[in-house]
Parts: structure tokens; C-alpha cells; sequence
């Protein structure tokens, strides 16, 4: 019998697939290192680290439990450094019959795959992936072509046909769908985030060959104390711990930033799921479960499970109905390229210093700094999403596309026109200051609107809403907005968006 072949990307590391069920000494299960995957984006040094790390575990596991196992390092000699080339090569060598890989999450290896599978002369089959709750279609059938997907339906259906905190009569627990208006508090310093107990690796070996094979990165490598979970049993013990000491903390504290704790009540397991090393069924389900014991308020429990069997699923979805096309979206048309602080952190916004600070050094940052902090300032100073999308996919350690996208140009940019947002995220120096303690000893003063101290987020967004009147005016939910500006002195309007041409054309100095 011949050989088959079965591919398995950086983002597939599974090692429950039911692939791995039996082990079969014809089949070969490949695994490699490319540079079409390092360079496609300019990638922080740890996501880099990460993905390679937690391949060559994983070939240590297939390979202890038996299976036979081809792994291409960045530095083999065999390395064509793209997955076609590699592919033409192995087919060859083994002399194979067959070649399996598992559903890319990404459009571009999805049609690269598909593309290179058609022209194949031996058997070719794309597996299910056994990751996800839903298909990649399904979102797109449960809003049958509505205009505007709103997740919290979404939400719902996925509630209600996974039986999650549900009763036997099919209620919501609680008698609530959503518990978010108690999630909105900022953190007053107690109680103190839990200990960090995420693995510790020693990758400074790894690192030296991502270096020598010439790989471009930006960011703390931090090779030598490596932080982030390499296999299922690492990811679950910090999702037990995340249980027992933050989730009880999480639905309250939810929307807080804070300069002193970067990582306060999340559980900082994107990576661990979006590798596929941890599924989100069993993170659901321990969640549910603590919940069920009694040892978190529903109002975490909620919280966090939205996130995941709602959001996470939903953003998939909107990414393939969307795609191609969905990442040249630019409803506002802005062109402005990203600072230089961007790589540096080298910003007096005290916020934004210490959101984009986070990010260089962990390779994560949580969504509040992400959405309100990062995101907000890029709309209301006009930066290209498109480079910013390129910055969000590169920078943190969570981001594939699939997830990366719809958040950045959906949610955060509304550069996809209001598909995802009912409004855009956008707010001015009163809400940062209400949420963190960022604006305290930043050299631009919150309340200022006009005036070289004036924190730049005032006058940008006034400026923001006056610009986008023709299109944002008619938004339901901006009325109260619109009614402010509608209500405002010309001279001090004018005064605004003086401030904040100022700004925009100041943006490398803020
Ligand atoms: P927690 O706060 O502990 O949340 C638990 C889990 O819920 C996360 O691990 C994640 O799997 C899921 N989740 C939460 N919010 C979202 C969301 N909006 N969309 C999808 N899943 C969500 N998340 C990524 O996984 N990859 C990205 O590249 C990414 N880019 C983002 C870009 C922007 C502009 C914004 C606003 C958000 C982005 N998010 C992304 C969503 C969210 O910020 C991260 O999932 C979260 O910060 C990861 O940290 P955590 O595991 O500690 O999350």
C-alpha cells in the first residue's frame, strides 16, 4: 500500500484529532517550518517562538505514541520553505499515494491548498479540522442574509442548541441571556491578579536558529523565560487555574485596564485555543462546570462563555462569508500609516504607551486595550486598516486571521460599514480615565480639549463625528452624540477640529 501523506499546519496542533486515534505505519504526518508562514506578515518574535515550539512538541508527541512523523525545521537542508514546494518533495519521496491536511482557518492556505490538491495526480482530501463548534457557513445560514449580523442572536441559538447554562425547560440560568451591564467595572487595586503560573520554557536555541535563518521579527523574544503553553497539558492547567482564581473576577472586571497588572482577571488562552492544543467544548464545559459547583457568580461564568461559544464562533463566520475581500474594506477611506510608536511604545499618550508597551513585551494585551485604547485611537486619527491590520496579525500571539480580521476592520475599525458594530467603538479621554488608571501623570491632560496638554483622544473624536455626520448622523444609537454636536458653539467646534488637524498631522511627536 502506498503512503499517505497528512499535513498538519501551525495552527493544527491537536493532538486529540481523531487522525492520531490508531497509528498506521503508511502514514507519514508532516509537519513544517516555513518561511511563506514567517514572512507573509512581519510577526512579533514570540508568536514565531510559539508556533514552532509547539510544533516540534507536538512531533514529539505523535512520534512518542507511535506515529511516524516528517518534520521540516526552518533550518533543514530539504526546506523548499513553502508548503507546495515541501509537498512536491515529500510526495516524491515517499512515493505517496494520498495527501490529507485538515481545513486551513485562513482563506489564503485554504485556496493555496485547494489549488495545489487540483492539480495533484495522486489523491487529494481536505479533513474537518474537529475543532470548532460550528462550520464555517453556519453563522452566515443563521442570518440568512441580513444586512447586520447581531452577535447576541447568534449567541442565543448557539445557547440553546449546545445546552449551555440553560435549564431543562430551555430558559437561560438566571432568567438572563447577558449579563454585560455588570461587567463594566474598573479595577480599584484589589483584589491583586493571580499569580502567573503559565509555563516557563527556555527557547534561547530556538530563538538563535530563527535568527540565523534571517527571520525578520519585532517585539521582546523573551526566549530565555518563555511564557506561553506548549501542549494541551500546559493549556489546562492554566485554564483550571484561571478557574479557580480569576474567573470569579472576570465578569466584573472585564472591561478594566490597568498600568500595574497587564494581565488582571483574563485567562490568556487565545493561543492555547487558537493553536487548537486546547478546544473551546472543554474550556466551556470546565467553565459551566465550576458555575454548577458553585465556585463562580454567573455573571463571570456568562461572561466568559460569551466570549468564546458566542463571539469567537460568530467572528468565524463573518471571516468566511466575507472573504475574499473582506480585508480590502475601508468604509471611511483612511490612509494614514501607523507611527512609529507603534513599534517602540515611545508615545507621551500614557495609555496608548502602555497598551502598545504590553503588547511589544507579552505579544498580548487584553481586549479593552486592544478595542479602546489601540483601535479607538487608530479610527479617530484616520489610520489605515489595512496597516493596522497587518500590525494586529503581527503583533499578538493569538492573532490568525480568521479571529484577527473581523475584530480589527469589523469591530474596532468599522471599516466593513457597520456589519459587526452597531456603532463604532470610539471614545474620548472620559471613558480611558473611567476604566484605567492610564491618564494619571500622563503629560496630556484628560479634560483638555484644545491646547498643546489636551489629551489628543477630546478633539479627535469630536473632529471624528463632525467628519463622518453624513454617514454616521442617521446611526440611532449616535443621537445623543450628534445632538451634542448639533448643540456646540461654532467657534468651539472650529477650535476642535483645529485641535485635532493639530493631532493628525503631529501623530510620529504625540
Ligand atoms: P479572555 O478575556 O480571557 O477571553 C476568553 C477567550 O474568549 C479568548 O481567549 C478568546 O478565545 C475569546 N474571545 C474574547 N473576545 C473575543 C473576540 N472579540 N473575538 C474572538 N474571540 C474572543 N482574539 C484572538 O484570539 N486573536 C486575535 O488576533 C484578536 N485580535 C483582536 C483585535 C482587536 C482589534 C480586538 C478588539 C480584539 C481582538 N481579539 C483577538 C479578541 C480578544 O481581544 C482576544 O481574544 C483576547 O484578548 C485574548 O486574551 P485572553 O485569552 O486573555 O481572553
Amino acid at each position: 500500500m502506498a503512503t499517505t501523506l497528512k499535513l498538519i499546519l501551525g495552527d493544527q496542533l491537536n493532538c486529540e484529532h481523531s487522525w492520531f486515534r490508531t497509528t498506521d505505519p503508511e502514514v507519514v504526518f508532516v509537519l513544517m517550518e516555513v518561511r511563506q508562514e514567517t514572512d507573509y506578515v512581519l510577526h512579533h518574535a514570540q508568536k514565531i517562538i510559539a508556533i514552532f515550539a509547539g510544533m516540534r512538541e507536538m512531533a514529539r508527541q505523535l512520534q512518542e505514541a507511535g506515529h511516524r512523523v516528517h518534520y521540516l525545521r526552518i533550518d533543514d537542508v530539504d526546506n523548499r520553505q513553502s508548503l507546495t514546494a515541501n509537498l512536491d518533495f515529500l510526495i516524491a519521496r515517499y512515493q505517496a499515494g494520498a495527501l490529507h491536511w485538515q481545513a486551513p482557518d485562513e482563506y489564503r492556505l485554504d485556496q493555496q491548498l485547494q489549488n495545489y490538491a487540483a492539480q495533484l495526480s495522486i489523491a487529494a482530501q481536505m479533513d474537518d479540522s474537529e475543532h470548532f463548534y460550528t462550520s464555517r457557513d453556519e453563522a452566515a445560514r443563521h442570518f440568512d442574509g441580513r444586512a447586520r449580523w447581531l452577535m447576541e442572536s447568534f449567541y442565543r441559538r448557539m445557547r440553546s442548541h449546545h445546552g449551555v447554562l440553560m435549564t431543562a425547560s430551555g430558559k437561560p440560568l438566571g432568567d438572563q441571556w447577558n449579563f454585560d451591564h455588570d461587567n463594566r467595572e474598573a479595577w480599584p487595586g484589589t483584589p491583586w491578579e493571580p499569580a502567573d503560573i503559565r509555563p516557563r520554557h527556555d527557547h534561547s536555541a530556538l530563538w538563535q536558529t530563527i535568527q540565523d535563518a534571517g527571520i525578520a521579527s519585532f517585539g521582546a523574544p523573551s526566549a530565555a523565560d518563555f511564557r506561553w503553553p506548549l501542549n494541551r497539558a500546559e493549556a489546562l492547567r492554566q485554564l483550571d487555574h484561571f478557574i479557580q482564581h480569576a474567573l470569579p473576577h472576570f465578569g466584573r472586571f472585564q472591561d478594566a485596564m490597568s498600568s500595574k497588572a497587564w494581565r488582571l482577571f483574563h485567562s490568556l488562552l487565545s493561543f492555547a485555543m487558537n493553536s487548537k492544543m486546547l478546544d473551546p467544548q472543554t474550556v466551556v464545559a470546565r467553565v459551566e462546570a465550576a458555575y454548577q459547583a458553585g465556585t463562580v457568580p454567573l455573571a463571570s461564568a456568562e461572561g466568559y462563555i460569551r466570549q468564546i461559544l458566542g463571539w469567537r464562533e460568530y467572528v468565524r463566520g463573518v471571516y468566511w462569508h466575507r472573504m475574499p475581500g473582506y480585508d480590502q474594506l475601508n468604509a471611511f477611506g483612511h490612509q494614514t500609516p501607523l507611527p512609529h510608536w507603534f513599534w517602540d511604545g515611545q508615545t507621551r499618550m500614557r495609555c496608548l504607551a502602555a497598551a502598545i508597551g504590553q503588547s511589544l513585551e507579552h505579544a498580548h494585551s487584553h481586549h479593552i486595550n486592544r478595542l479602546m485604547v489601540i483601535g479607538n485611537f487608530s479610527l479617530l486619527a484616520g489610520l489605515s486598516p489595512q496597516a493596522l491590520h497587518a500590525w494586529y496579525l503581527g503583533v499578538y500571539i493569538d492573532a490568525f486571521e480568521w479571529v484577527e480580521l473581523p475584530n480589527t476592520l469589523g469591530m474596532s475599525q468599522f471599516a466593513d460599514g457597520g456589519l459587526l458594530a452597531t456603532k463604532p467603538y470610539v471614545a474620548s479621554a472620559a471613558y480611558i480615565d473611567r476604566m484605567s488608571d492610564y491618564c494619571k501623570g500622563c503629560f496630556y491632560q484628560k479634560k483638555l480639549r484644545t491646547g498643546e496638554r489636551a489629551c489628543p483622544y477630546n478633539a479627535l473624536y469630536w473632529d471624528f463625528f463632525q467628519r463622518n455626520a453624513a454617514t454616521l448622523g442617521k446611526n440611532q444609537r449616535l443621537g445623543m452624540v450628534y445632538m451634542q454636536l448639533r448643540k456646540m458653539e461654532p467657534g468651539t467646534l472650529a477650535a476642535l477640529q483645529e485641535q485635532a488637524s493639530q493631532s493628525r498631522a503631529a501623530l510620529e511627536t504625540l
